[in-house]
């Protein structure tokens, strides 16, 4: 399975146009939004993971939102956790609304599930002993 992450940006006049629905009718791509920020009349920007059985696909799809003036940039970047630094205080679990960091029994040792992390990066500062870090 392909898969990539992506952020869309919408110019203010494509905000309410159902372009998105398109890549899944007229494409077969599936969609899962991880954020998104979309208010009629302003530019709106969504960040989404996209996957189909072949990477020729997805691009095919991000043509046709190209082709009607969505930029779409790639995400390059990811969240890294230092283990040998990190105490397992749980604190950057308490600012997760993904749940991609969790602390449970039995071994209460901080966990990072990758494919639910949103890219949000509000983890990085609440980690008291900076063992969180985006990689480029
Ligand atoms: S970047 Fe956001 S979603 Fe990802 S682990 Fe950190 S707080 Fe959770
Ligand atoms: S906040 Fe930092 S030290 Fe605490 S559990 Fe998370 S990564 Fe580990």
């Amino acid at each position: 399975m392909a898969k990539k992450r992506v952020i869309l940006i919408f110019p203010a006049a494509l905000t309410e146009e159902a372009l998105v629905y398109k890549l899944v009718r007229d494409y077969q791509l599936a969609i899962n939004i991880l954020r998104a920020k979309i208010t009629p009349g302003e530019e709106g920007r969504l960040v989404m993971e996209i996957s189909n059985s072949t990477e020729k696909a997805i691009e095919r799809g991000l043509d046709y939102l190209r082709s009607h003036g969505v930029l779409v940039e790639e995400l390059g970047h990811e969240i890294r956790i230092d283990q040998d630094s990190c105490i397992d205080c749980g604190a950057c679990t308490g600012v997760c609304l993904s749940d991609a960091l969790s602390i449970s029994a039995p071994d209460w040792k901080l966990k990072f599930d990758k494919e639910k992390c949103i890219l949000c990066e509000l983890c990085v500062s609440a980690c008291p002993t900076r063992s969180i870090k985006v990689v480029f």
